[in-house]
């Protein structure tokens, strides 16, 4: 594509998102309005990109008001660099919930007790209720994309701004964190003087040496944020193709091509989750996290393996069918927050970014703060799931303890064992191992066991 119908692209996605809004607004004065934006966009824009402000002066400046400061709680490690100029926003997924990523987004990546990195992994955490943190000093250089290139141009962290969503790439984005993310972005825009095409993903300027998947230098080491959708922030679609793919200086990842540069894009961004199956490959889940310690992999059978020792206790072709993949698990603290096998809804998680496709089956069980015991298939309402709401996965039952079935009767010889769950009416959910006393087992007590298959 040349310069110029490059610029043509552009143009056209530009009247077209102002169509979009068109849409959105009613009465004969605002269409006209358009138009003339529109036309004086067009005969101002030849040779650049377009953008487009969506937000009043009053929205703008309200929401910075409302955005909370943490940039105290940077790790006093990281060393403070001045941003020398500033091409790019660079939009993350934090695959974790908002108490973990604001942890490791100001102090660092941690495993076995020490700390891996600095902080200072991005300027601004969204809150999935579409609260926004600053995380660091907009002029600094944070360090959130490692390895990357765009267009030629390499280490994209020293020339960009880094947003982290809270959530994960293979779930949703909620309305709020884009509402949030579109007004941060066109506050940015203004600031850096930046159009629709310097917003990308993190895992769309991402890229990877050879490794065992890819032989030649690759997209797909990162799949960050690969579920965000430019035009629901207000924003252009993205390019019509990845530039150094196009020169010939990276190989496409077929994943992420088919959603970012595909002529007709998926309506839905779903992209087999983080479950594996014969196409979700553990490479396509975690990119090049896929044998990180921090990144678990929970088996049909409920034994975890974390990514490192996969290769040997399992074999990366070998991983089963419907085998979980949780990303960035630090040590005592997976997907939510966890007692064994319950997990805990909190922060704003789902039961998808817990569960993925088992999220509604009658093998996974909810345990609402009031009292309530539901399987996947009772539960209807998604979006309101309460907070500290609790859920076991791959579990049947419930079947309840009485006289003439007690507990060695329902559960077996596993009556004891850890994965065999104990529901009392005080809300607890004990482990077999960590029941004191089976014949005085309260009245109402309910048993969930392990399903085998
Ligand atoms: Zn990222």
């Amino acid at each position: 594509m040349t310069q110029c119908s490059i610029s043509d692209y552009f143009l056209r996605l530009m009247i077209s998102r102002q169509f979009a809004e068109r849409t959105r607004t009613t009465g004969f004065a605002n269409l006209l309005r358009h138009i003339a934006i529109v036309a004086t966009a067009s005969a101002v824009l030849i040779g650049s990109f377009g953008t487009a402000w969506a937000f009043t002066r009053a929205e703008r400046q309200a929401f910075q008001k409302s955005i909370v400061d943490r940039r105290a709680r940077l790790n006093p490690k990281f060393t403070k660099t001045t941003r020398k100029k500033t091409r790019f926003i660079i939009v993350h997924t934090s695959e974790g919930g908002l108490k973990s990523t604001l942890r490791v987004v100001s102090s660092g990546k941690r495993l076995r007790r020490s700390y891996r990195t600095k902080g200072g992994h991005a300027h601004y955490v969204i809150a999935r209720d579409g609260r926004v943190y600053r995380t660091l000093d907009k002029r600094f250089v944070a360090d959130h994309a490692g390895r990357s290139m765009w267009n030629g141009q390499t280490d994209i962290s020293k020339i960009s701004i880094g947003i982290e969503l809270v959530g994960y790439h293979y779930g949703s984005i909620t309305e709020k964190q884009y509402r949030s993310v579109g007004l941060l972005i066109e506050i940015l825009q203004r600031i850096y003087d930046l159009d629709d095409s310097a917003v990308l993903t993190h895992s769309q300027v991402a890229y990877g040496k050879p490794n065992r998947w890819v032989r030649n230098s690759h997209r797909g080491r990162k799949r960050c944020a690969k579920n965000f959708d430019h035009t629901k922030a207000g924003l252009a679609p993205t390019w019509p193709f990845d530039p150094d793919v196009k020169a010939g200086r990276l190989v496409a990842d077929p994943q992420l091509a088919s959603i970012y540069y595909a002529p007709r894009k998926p309506s839905s961004r779903s992209t087999g989750g983080n479950v594996i199956s014969s196409t979700n490959t553990a490479w396509n889940i975690a990119g090049d996290e896929y044998n990180s310690p921090t990144t678990l992999y929970r088996l049909p059978n409920g034994k975890v393996v974390p990514g490192h020792e996969v290769e040997e206790r399992i074999g990366w072709n070998r991983i089963p069918k419907n085998t979980v993949v949780l990303l960035n698990q630090e040590e005592g603290d997976p997907a939510g927050e966890s007692e064994g096998p319950v997990r805990r809804i909190s922060d704003g998680y789902t039961a998808w970014d817990i569960a993925g496709f088992d999220y509604n089956k009658a093998s996974t069980f909810y345990f609402f703060p009031r009292g309530r015991v539901a399987s996947g298939r009772e539960v209807s309402d998604w979006d309101e799931l309460p907070a500290n709401t609790r859920m076991i996965v791959g579990y049947r039952g419930p079947y309840e303890v009485t006289a003439r079935r007690p507990a060695g009767i329902i559960a077996g010889k596993n009556y004891n064992k850890k994965d065999t769950l104990y529901y009392f009416p005080n809300k607890k959910i004990i482990s077999g191992d960590s029941v004191r006393d089976f014949a005085r087992l309260p009245k109402g007590v309910l048993v969930f066991l392990p399903s085998t298959g």
